[in-house]
């Protein structure tokens, strides 16, 4: 069940995968979809390392854009600190199962085993943090068989990428290893069995992957 993050060019990246932190509606067009009222500050859920694997589709899907961390950040760093300590951008799959979180969210209950399990998500190699220039204009695409389901762009981003982390950084200090995913545009649906799924950040990385 280990995974070593990699570059997309092979390049094996020496520290070991960390948790993986995420915000729930950070685009208003999706938590509009699933009639979520729009949170007042980033609504923040770790996933263990133990979910990033590839190869594993289930459930409900969510694109990404994914921003490994490379150097520890914690208590409110300036986004000069947060820009240097961004080792690579990559593309997750928050994968969830979401009659389990549906049920566990009215009854009020923590929703980790709907979001947190084994293979919860899938990631792909990253590219260097320095071949981003605009953090404010980084496409992300999830196709299913051949069909565009998910077409989103951080400049929709609700709380964008440094001001996330910044806030993040303020609860959960983070490690090198550690994955921040920054939510998902809408388009979201549920996966079937046989689907062949294409999630890329154009011109970036991307991987493919089916449900089994
Ligand atoms: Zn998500």
């Amino acid at each position: 069940m280990s995974y070593q993050h990699q570059y997309v060019d092979g390049t094996r990246i020496h520290f070991p995968v960390g948790k993986l932190v995420c915000v729930g509606r950070n685009y208003a067009e999706h938590a509009k979809e699933l009639n979520n009222p729009v949170p007042s500050e980033p609504l923040l859920f770790i996933k263990p390392a133990s979910a990033a694997v590839r190869d594993r589709g289930a459930v409900h899907y969510e694109a990404e854009i994914a921003v490994l961390i490379g150097k520890p950040l914690s208590r409110q760093p300036n986004d000069e600190e947060i820009r240097e300590a961004i080792s690579g951008f990559g593309v997750a799959l928050d994968l969830t199962l979401r009659d389990v979180q549906n049920r566990l969210k009215d009854k009020g209950h923590p929703w980790e085993i709907a979001k947190a399990f084994d293979g919860a998500c899938p990631l792909s190699p990253f590219v260097p943090g320095d071949a981003v220039e605009d953090l404010a204009d980084i496409g992300v695409r999830l196709s299913i068989n051949g069909e565009l389901r998910q077409d989103g762009n951080s400049r929709d981003m609700l709380t964008p990428i440094l001001e996330l982390i910044r806030y993040i950084s303020g609860h959960f200090s983070l490690q090198p290893g550690d994955v921040v995913l920054t939510g998902t545009p809408a388009g979201v649906g549920a996966l079937a069995r046989g689907d062949q799924l294409v999630v890329e950040l154009p011109e970036l990385c991307r991987f493919e992957t089916h449900v089994l």
